[in-house]
């Protein structure tokens, strides 16, 4: 058995990243050219959503998303603790206050008792997160009447349970095509919606503001420098492509972990999918036992078996930057500040072998002395 050492992600790119990628830089063209397009429509189209606006990050498609979803200055957007930091960072790019909720146990994802519960007259937006690609429960937040962001920055996939895709029920969300992510660009993102005139704003917003019809000089409302080049969207359509493969792969993998993880006393394993709803799997991030090791010490024992790891994720709400804001403390979101204490991210990639599934449960089943 070999002991390279086994990455935590790991892309899919290939002779068709290649092609795309030395066609775009022989046309001349490497931004603001036919591929940008291009790439939107196929990705609403393989989504179902009405419209996409191509752009240069998911925390980008983030920060104009909840501008185009009107949050401003003194709004709260209420949004989950546990996630990416990039989604409570982008309401602070506009003065808005992120009012953090608490998580469902079982999903990991804001729970929505908790969410109406922290609604006030200066709610602006909900900011549901599906995170690891578990598809948050929208239909509760659309009862709450407001108007809603969705990172689904992890999710791209994932299905709800009425059959409709993530990203496709109308509202504004985002996804994010970092390098781990189930599609990348290498750097990227996109957002989606149903209403063209959202879309027409986003898309003048990531341009500095220049009018639809592209006049050269006239910039009728502020805006930003958040473009995605031709070369990153050749790469993006050349993803789309192998999507459902890269997708099939990350469930094959998922599996084989929960075969070879399923027995282990105390070790939380992610939910699985309940009532119709599809993950879009992004990640394989278990709960380490709480009579156990400490976590660093796991981390630690895993990188001496060659398997890299990492605490996944940190609850923002307990970060330097929040609490010295907001004066956040610890013991105010249990759920999420229990998950995030024992979270742990496990190596995750579509071309990973049942083999190396299989070592790297060993060396957590040692680790854990289990
Ligand atoms: C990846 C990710 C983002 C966006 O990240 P970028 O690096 O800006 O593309 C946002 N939210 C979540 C939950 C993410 O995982």
């Amino acid at each position: 058995m070999s002991d390279e050492p086994i990455p935590l992600a790991r892309p899919v790119v290939g002779e068709a990243e290649e092609r795309a990628v030395i066609e775009v830089l022989r046309s001349g063209q490497l931004s603001l050219g036919p591929r940008v397009d291009e790439f939107e429509r196929s990705f609403a189209r393989r989504l179902g959503a009405g419209h996409a606006s191509a752009v240069s990050s998911g925390t980008a498609g983030l920060h104009l998303a909840l501008r185009a979803a009107g949050v401003g200055e003194g709004d709260e957007v209420v949004t989950s603790p546990f996630s990416f930091v990039a989604s409570a960072n982008a309401c602070l790019y506009e003065r808005a206050r992120p009012v953090f909720a608490d998580i469902d146990p079982r999903t990991l994802n804001l729970d929505p008792q908790a969410a109406a519960a922290a609604v006030t007259d200066r709610t602006a937006a909900i900011l549901p997160v599906h995170i690891f690609g578990y598809p948050a429960d929208l239909p509760a937040f659309e009862a709450l009447g407001l108007p809603i962001v969705e990172d689904a920055c992890e999710a791209l996939g994932a299905v709800h349970a009425d059959g409709v895709r993530v990203g496709a029920r109308g509202h504004l969300a985002v996804f994010g095509f970092y390098a781990n992510k189930q599609l990348t660009t290498g750097e990227g993102g996109m957002v989606t919606m149903a209403d063209p005139a959202l879309k027409e704003r986003i898309d003048s917003e990531r341009n500095q503001g220049r009018a639809p019809d592209m006049g050269w000089l006239d910039h009728d409302r502020l805006g930003f420098n958040y473009r995605l080049g031709d070369v990153a969207c050749a790469i993006g359509l050349a993803q789309l492509d192998r999507l459902d493969a890269m997708l099939a792969d990350r469930a094959r993998v998922a599996s084989w972990y929960r075969e070879a993880l399923d027995d282990v006393e105390g070790l939380d394993l992610p939910c699985e999918d309940r009532g119709g709803e599809r993950r879009g799997w992004f990640v394989f991030v278990v709960q380490v036992p709480v009579d156990g090791p400490s976590r660093d010490e796991i981390v630690a024992r895993l990188r001496e078996r060659g398997v890299q790891s990492k605490p996944y994720l940190p609850a923002i709400h307990l970060m330097s930057l929040y609490r010295e804001r907001f004066g956040h403390r610890e013991g105010e979101l249990p759920v999420c500040e229990a998950v995030a204490a024992r979270s742990l991210a496990l190596p995750f990639f579509p071309a990973m072998a049942e083999s190396q599934v299989a070592r790297v449960a060993r060396a957590l089943r040692d680790a854990l002395g289990r």
